[in-house]
């Protein structure tokens, strides 16, 4: 029988897919690994095989980030050494503890493929592996080049896009982000910065608590405030894509043994920042008003993350081409949006606009028996196509 060109389509995103969730990229998170090569060696390598019959017009370049992790950088030439294209999706997943036994055994289930990085984010690397070996079957040179990186380490400390543009050769003309977004292209996102905060107090019998100062009880003073501050951020912030600022207490500990006021009491904040708002400056601000609405001894430890909002002009004519792309092959009821996670766009929005769009639910990833429709990934695909024909005048 013979296929269809959207069956034959289906047919290699499932075949490159499958091999791509079978191979174990779990990023470890921080957690101690036993392997020897980095997280991403595995899935560099499926891809750099399915490449073998493109290589004539390809360059492919693993990129050492650090010992543990790996880019892979696929170029293909354009009509013109124009600013790049840019095409970017991550190889590392999250753990799969609590479905080890299936969770990098695919399957077909229906329309969808299930397993663990299914949904995020291999699924949109292969839409974007097919999109440009498509254009090489087809002998189509783009208007510009495109650079297509398969990052690393996405899911824990970014040291796959961070170390991309460290070794920046070329000028980015635009970036697209790979993430599950449904096909709707997001505009903008949250910025996220995360740092511990201490209350010390004065340690003491707990038979004579007045002679110490519990400093237990000065941090629900401070979580109290903190409360405060946030309902007040989100009355002067607002963004018509996603809700307001969030200060969340996600960790605490404090006290040293069952008899004694504790000296000290720390609490982990993971804040949430709007497009508008600059993380580190929203972090002083926070702490300029702590010390206003309170006369406690507070210290505060260095970020354990920051990762910057994104933030592209919805009305640019970049958004208005990459959103018409994805209505040409997903229909009217595509829209610009915007999401309330952080991904590796915006370590790049400075330098170009960028969109984060791709095939999958978000609310899939990270989730027991992860899945993702190839149908998207197919249309996915021909989007990523469109934008790498379509976009040559920005
Ligand atoms: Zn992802």
């Amino acid at each position: 029988m013979r296929m269809t060109a959207t069956s034959d389509a289906a047919t290699q995103a499932i075949e490159l897919l499958t091999a791509l969730v079978r191979v174990d990229s779990i990023n470890p998170m921080g957690r101690p690994r036993s392997a020897r090569y980095p997280v991403e060696r595995k899935a560099i390598e499926v891809i750099e095989d399915w490449l073998t019959p493109y290589r004539h017009r390809l360059t492919l370049e693993r990129q050492s980030c650090s010992p543990e992790h790996e880019n892979l950088v696929i170029r293909l030439a354009g009509l013109s050494d124009r600013p790049v294209g840019l095409f970017e999706a991550h190889l590392d997943t999250v753990p799969a503890d609590d479905w080890a036994e299936r969770a990098l055994c695919p399957v077909l289930d229906g329309e969808d493929l299930v397993g663990r990085g299914a949904c995020d984010d291999k699924g949109s690397v292969v839409a974007m592996v097919l999109a440009l070996t498509r254009l090489v079957e087809t002998d189509t040179v783009p208007p510009r080049p495109i650079v297509l990186v398969c990052a690393g380490d996405e899911e824990y400390a970014q040291t796959g896009i961070k170390h991309f543009r460290t070794a920046l050769r070329e000028e980015i003309g635009y970036g697209i982000f790979g993430e599950p977004t449904r096909l709707h292209p997001v505009v903008q996102h949250k910025g996220t910065i995360r740092w511990d905060l201490t209350v010390h107090g004065a340690s003491a019998h707990t038979s004579r608590p007045e002679l110490g100062f519990n400093a237990v009880l000065g941090m629900v003073q401070v979580i109290a405030a903190l409360g405060r501050y946030q309902e007040k951020l989100q009355r002067e912030w607002r963004n018509p894509y996603m809700t307001g600022p969030l200060v969340t207490v996600t960790m605490i500990h404090g006290g040293r043994t069952r008899n004694a006021t504790p000296d000290e009491c720390t609490i982990a904040i993971d804040f949430r920042v709007l497009p508008d708002m600059n993380p580190d400056s929203e972090k002083n601000a926070l702490i300029d008003y702590l010390s206003e609405v309170t006369d406690l001894r507070i210290t505060h430890g260095a970020n354990q993350l920051m990762t910057p909002p994104l933030n592209t002009n919805p009305a640019s004519p970049f958004c208005e081409r990459v959103l018409a792309a994805c209505r040409q092959v997903a229909g009217d009821g595509i829209e610009l949006r915007g999401a309330p996670y952080g991904t590796d766009a915006a370590w790049v929005s400075d330098l170009c606009p960028a969109v984060v769009l791709g095939p999958g639910d978000i609310a899939s990833a990270h989730a027991v028996d992860e899945r993702i429709s190839i149908r998207e990934v197919v249309d996915a695909a021909k989007i990523y196509q469109r934008i790498m024909l379509d976009l040559h005048t920005l």
